[in-house]
């Protein structure tokens, strides 16, 4: 690291005590500010990377809620709100027992550059809460979601903050909260949370979108080598959103997706996955990919290891954080992995990621591939502000057209600075450019 990111990087972990994962995040992208900073040291004056490495403001909130036998349960509701240069702070909320503040900071501060690559004037914000949705009946949901939604009510609107899903958080939850905020403040404001159904305010396409976009961002990277996803053997983890419409879309583009996996292990379907009971298993029963396992005729469940031990030629990780790490990023490269796409945040460690690179595949990072989710909630929000609604290929061919864009811009930016076919670099170029460039014309704030 340059001396000067690397001060800036070391009062970030003092500052932040204890918050491995914002650590993680902030190194990535300062590291790809070198040769950004050689060619424009602008960029290091008026504060500008402590500026950006400081949210602008941190909720942190009590959520008390009852359960069905009456016990008191306390939680913790976060939301940060990190930076707000090109738009209001956008951002999903995760509901899962690892959240933490390091966690949210971590997924806020990515965002900042993911939503800058989308182009569509947003800007960078998360929230959660360690409240654990598994096992919970619809009515114990319903309830914490009131509650956390009474304190952030406070905080959001259409303009200023708008929340969406991440992990834990799908159309039920975001149902449950949109009903509250709009009794809390007696006013239908479509615009204030992303993801809705689509009878009010939602928009087509969103559900899909973030595993289309990873896909489709996998298939702009093979065609800078004139190659494409047809005929490809894919690994992908998770079994949530993400990883669902990832595997359609491979699907739809002649790839033949072979596991999906959740916390009971993971799945292996040499035949290719059965899409339409895989969604009745996760989207309509809410069950394991165990069940999918035991009611399909040649598939096996494997509960030792990850995905990553099954030989492909694409991978595709979209189920959490530092789910990819060197020894699976050997044995992918050993068994022929040419591509990975991440559809969820931040998923491979900085270890894989150099294993990636030293190896010369084409790897994007969550940043770039996953954020067709977010550009279709600002999608979304333009159809909310227009009192319109497109139908499913309009918002779809929107989204394909931003995912290309997305694409372009970093393949450039690796260029601009020197590093060809880098999409670390280039994403985090190309985003921190954007970003910076509006914070200098607005000023020390
Ligand atoms: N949670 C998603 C993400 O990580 C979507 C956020 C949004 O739609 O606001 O980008």
């Amino acid at each position: 690291m340059q001396d000067v990111v690397e001060k800036v990087y070391e009062q970030v972990v003092a500052r932040n005590h204890g918050e491995a994962e914002f650590h993680q995040a902030v190194r990535e992208v300062l590291e790809s500010l070198g040769p950004v900073i050689a060619k424009h040291p602008h960029y290091a004056e008026d504060g500008l990377l402590e500026r950006i490495v400081e949210p602008e403001r941190q909720i942190m909130f009590r959520v008390p809620w009852v359960d069905d036998a009456g016990a008191v349960h306390v939680n913790r509701g976060f939301r940060i709100e990190f930076n707000s240069a090109l738009g209001p702070y956008k951002g999903g909320l995760r509901f899962h027992p690892s959240v933490n503040a390091g966690i949210i900071k971590f997924l806020g501060f990515e965002q900042i550059f993911k939503n800058a690559l989308t182009g569509q004037g947003i800007g960078g914000g998360k929230g959660g809460s360690d409240f654990d949705p598994h096992g919970r009946s619809d009515a114990e949901v319903m309830r914490f979601c009131q509650s956390f939604m009474t304190e952030l009510s406070r905080h959001i609107g259409p303009n200023t903050d708008v929340p969406a899903g991440d992990i834990g958080v799908g159309g039920r939850e975001i149902g449950y909260l949109f009903g509250q905020y709009k009794r809390l403040r007696n006013s239908y404001d479509a615009g204030v949370l992303t993801g809705k159904g689509l009878a009010w305010g939602g928009s087509l396409a969103r559900t899909q979108a973030t595993g289309y976009g990873t896909v489709l961002f996998a298939q702009s990277m093979l065609a800078t080598k004139g190659d494409s996803l047809e005929g490809k053997r894919v690994a992908v983890s998770g079994a949530g959103n993400v990883a669902i419409y990832a595997i359609e879309k491979a699907q739809q583009l002649g790839a033949k997706p072979i596991t999906f996996s959740d916390s009971s292990g993971y799945v292996v379907d040499e035949a290719g996955v059965d899409l339409e009971l895989l969604k009745q298993v996760k989207e309509v029963e809410r069950g394991r990919v165990a069940d999918y396992a035991s009611r399909r005729p040649g598939a096996r469940l494997v509960t030792e290891g990850r995905p990553w031990d099954v030989p492909v030629d694409v991978a595709l990780p979209c189920a959490t954080q530092n789910e990819l790490d060197a020894d699976s990023a050997t044995t992918l490269l050993r068994n022929g992995c040419a591509v990975v796409a991440e559809g969820a945040n931040m998923p491979s460690t900085p270890e894989a990621i150099e294993a990636f690179h030293a190896a010369g595949i084409l790897y994007a990072p969550g940043k770039a591939s996953n954020a067709g989710g977010v550009a279709t909630s600002a999608l979304e929000m333009e159809q909310n502000a227009g009192r319109t609604r497109w139908d499913f290929a309009t918002a779809e061919a929107k989204l394909t057209g931003i995912m290309a864009d997305i694409h372009d811009s970093c393949v450039e930016a690796a260029e601009t600075y020197g590093r060809p076919g880098d999409y670390v670099l280039g994403a985090n170029a190309a985003g921190f450019t954007r970003v910076a460039d509006v914070m200098i014309a607005h000023g020390i704030v």
